[in-house]
C-alpha cells in the first residue's frame, strides 16, 4: 500500500492530542461515544463513522475494566480536585440518545460491570420521529437536484447529482443547528418534500423512548440532558437557551422522578459570547457538571461546566485505545 502522507500527519496529530490529554494533572479522561452497532445496522439513521461494532466496544470495556478506574461523571469532580491517584481514570459517556445505546451498549456495560452516562436529547422522546440529525442523514442523499430553499432567510442551496453530498450535509447541519426548533422543523419539512419522503420516515426505532431512558437508569447508568432539540448553542439566539437547557432537564426529570444533574453541550461547546451565554444557561439550570466535545487535559483548574472529552470514532479509536493502554501502563 502506498504511503499516505496526509493520513500519517492526521494520525500523528491525533496521537499527540491523546497523549497530552492522558497526561493531564488529574490523570483522567472522559470518552464520548454516540452509538454501538455495525455499519449495516446504523446506516439508516447515523453516519457509521460515529458508531462502533459491539465486539469492539466489548474489547474496549475489557481493557478499561482491567487497567483503569472507570468512574461515573458523578464521581469526576472529586477526582479533579483530589490528589491524583496512580491509576488512570476513565469516564464513559454517550451523546444524543440512539436506541442502540439501550439495545447494544447497555448489555455490554452490564456484563463488564461498568457504568456510563447517557446524555439524551428530549424532543424526539415525544415526537417518535428520531433526531433531526438522523432525518438529515436520511434526506440528503434523496434530495431532488436543483435549488433548495430552507426558508431561514439565507440564500437557497444548490443540490447537485453527486452521490455522496458530504459537503452539502455538513452545510445543512450547520444551517439547521443555528435555527430555533420551529424554524428547523419547517426547513426539514421542505427537505422532506424535496426528497419525496414523509417526516421521520424510516426512523422508527432509531431513538430511545421514555421506557428505555428509565431502563438505563434502573440499570445504574447516569442520565444527563443534551438540550431539547439538539441546536448548536453557540450559534443559537441566547433567548432560546433556557428552553433548550432547563427544558431538557425538566423533560428527563418528569420521566425519572429524580433530579438530573449532568449536561452535555451538543456540538463543540466552545468559546465566544454565545458560548458564554450557553454556559450561563447551564449554570442557571442547576447542573453539577457539563461536558463539551473539545479535547483538553483535565485537572483542578477544569471548569466543571465545561469538562473536555475525547471523541471515540470508528476511524481512529484503535489509536486512542493504544494511547490509553500506554498511559495505563505508566501507573
Ligand atoms: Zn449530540
Amino acid at each position: 500500500m502506498a504511503f499516505d502522507g496526509r493520513r500519517w500527519l492526521a494520525d500523528w496529530r491525533r496521537k499527540r492530542r491523546y497523549r497530552a490529554c492522558l497526561a493531564g494533572p488529574a490523570r483522567a479522561v472522559v470518552l464520548r461515544y454516540h452509538s454501538i452497532g455495525t455499519p449495516t445496522s446504523v446506516s439508516g439513521y447515523l453516519d457509521p463513522g460515529l458508531s462502533l461494532p459491539p465486539s469492539r466496544f466489548s474489547e474496549q470495556l475489557a481493557l478499561l475494566a482491567a487497567r483503569c478506574d472507570v468512574l461515573t461523571v458523578d464521581e469526576l469532580p472529586e477526582r479533579l480536585s483530589g490528589t491524583p491517584p496512580r491509576r488512570l481514570a476513565v469516564v464513559l459517556t454517550f451523546d444524543d440518545g440512539y436506541r442502540d445505546n439501550h439495545d447494544e451498549a447497555l448489555p455490554l456495560l452490564a456484563a463488564a460491570g461498568l457504568r456510563a452516562a447517557f446524555y439524551v436529547t428530549t424532543s424526539p422522546l415525544r415526537s417518535g420521529n428520531g433526531l433531526w440529525i438522523s432525518e438529515l442523514w436520511r434526506l440528503v442523499p434523496r434530495l431532488s437536484c436543483g435549488e433548495l430553499e430552507l426558508g431561514d432567510g439565507a440564500p437557497p442551496l444548490a443540490v447537485t447529482a453527486s452521490p455522496e453530498r458530504t459537503a452539502l450535509r455538513r452545510l445543512l447541519t450547520a444551517r439547521l443547528a443555528a435555527l430555533p426548533a420551529p424554524a428547523r422543523e419547517a426547513a426539514l419539512g421542505r427537505m422532506a418534500r424535496s426528497a419525496g419522503c414523509g417526516r421521520g420516515e424510516g426512523l422508527a426505532g432509531s431513538f430511545v423512548e421514555p421506557q428505555h431512558v428509565a431502563a438505563l437508569r434502573s440499570a445504574g447508568m447516569v442520565i444527563g440532558a443534551h438540550t431539547r432539540s439538539h441546536p448548536h448553542l453557540d450559534l443559537l439566539d441566547p433567548r432560546e437557551h433556557d428552553d433548550e437547557v432547563t427544558g431538557s432537564r425538566r423533560d428527563l426529570e418528569a420521566i425519572l422522578g429524580e433530579p438530573v444533574r449532568h449536561f452535555a453541550y451538543p456540538n463543540p461547546g466552545g468559546s465566544g459570547t454565545r458560548a458564554d451565554a450557553a454556559r450561563e444557561a447551564v449554570r442557571r439550570a442547576g447542573f453539577a457538571t457539563a461536558v463539551t466535545s473539545t479535547a483538553a487535559p483535565l485537572g483542578p483548574a477544569t471548569d466543571r461546566l465545561r469538562i473536555p472529552r475525547l471523541g471515540v470514532y470508528a476511524g481512529s479509536e484503535r489509536l486512542l485505545f493504544h494511547a490509553i493502554a500506554a498511559a495505563a501502563e505508566r501507573s
